[in-house]
């Protein structure tokens, strides 16, 4: 070995000793939100069979979660309007989850009726967002819920809830870490069984992070929390990172960064799953995901709907592929 490319070895060796000594936990469980959050937010619609062939690819890359659609009505979002025909078209493979969003009551019914297991329901962190988005104040929109929890409860079906705009609002820009910690606690107390604290614009940084979390701890012990960080302001990993340290394992993220910011014309949506499980291969922590599949599922959604990969690994990989 060259004496450069030997001093390059010890520096990589001793960084991954230091990382895991920051507390990284062993392993991470990743929720691919591309199918939803992902294909919700991209201009083209994707045929239903296209859909289905996603979901099924992504099963087979070791994934655990896998958020399928949303039972919404397709006046509001007309991307999700065939929800029951890609859930039940989709192969349920043993060991993964497939949750959907479920904003109301009838939404609710429409998944129970194709045997959905878990359910996922939202409530901003951001009065101004609520406001905006579902007409009434962020408390009233978390009662709205109840309904759904009950039933859900009822039928012993497992509810998610996300609670959006965690560090800043398109209307009235920072959120307070104590906004956070108090929609959290409505939604923990109708039964949600994991929060997912999601930076919807993607204006986190590790330090606006650090504080967020620290509030939000004080409700609830750490193993109540995901995190959904938006890649807006190249902030997605190091904001992850930042959660890993605070023993957060859990982390939502979307194949090839699919979607976009509703409220940021042209920028980049949700945190790439490639780019997550690079980093946490690097960290030596578990995903159980096969990277080299991951690639080729991203490389395949991204031909479907015609737009280039926004994970960095995704074209890394494959560009170094194209050469050898
Ligand atoms: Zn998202």
């Amino acid at each position: 070995m060259y004496p450069n490319l030997q001093r390059h070895a010890i520096k990589l060796n001793n960084l991954r000793s230091l990382s895991t000594t920051v507390g990284a936990p062993k392993s991470i469980r990743i929720v691919e939100v591309g199918p939803r959050d992902g294909l919700q937010n991209e201009m083209t619609i994707v045929p239903t069979d296209v859909k289905i062939d996603f979901i099924n690819r992504l099963s087979r890359t070791g994934l655990q979660t896998i958020e399928v659609t949303s039972f919404v009505s397709p006046k509001w979002v007309p991307q999700m309007a065939d929800n029951a025909e890609v859930f039940k078209g989709i192969e349920k493979r043993a060991g993964v989850d497939y949750p959907v969003l479920t904003p109301n009551l009838k939404g609710f019914e429409a998944a129970l009726e194709v045997r959905v297991k878990e359910v996922a329901v939202f409530g901003a962190a951001s009065e101004s967002f609520s406001q905006k988005n579902v007409n009434c104040s962020v408390a009233e929109s978390v009662k709205r819920f109840q309904s759904v929890t009950d039933a859900a409860r009822k039928a012993n079906i497992k509810v998610r809830g996300y609670v959006s705009t965690i560090i800043g609002c398109p209307y009235e820009g920072k959120i307070k870490p104590s906004a956070v910690a108090k929609v959290t606690e409505l939604l923990l107390n109708q039964g949600c069984y994991e929060i997912s604290l999601g930076d919807t614009i993607g204006v986190g940084t590790p330090g606006t992070m650090r504080e967020m979390l620290k509030e939000v701890l004080k409700v609830a012990p750490v193993e109540k929390f995901a995190v959904h960080c938006h890649d807006t302001y190249g902030q997605a990993l190091p904001n992850i990172l930042t959660s890993l340290d605070f023993g957060i394992n859990v982390v939502d993220s979307s194949v090839s960064g699919l979607g976009g910011c509703p409220y940021a014309r042209g920028a980049s949506g949700n945190a790439a799953t490639e780019d997550v499980v690079y980093m946490l291969d690097g960290l030596g922590v578990n995903t159980g995901i096969n990277l080299e599949e991951l690639v080729n599922v991203g490389k395949y959604i991204c031909e479907k709907i015609n737009r280039q990969s926004e994970s960095k690994v995704n074209r890394a990989m494959r560009r170094s592929k194209s050469v050898c």
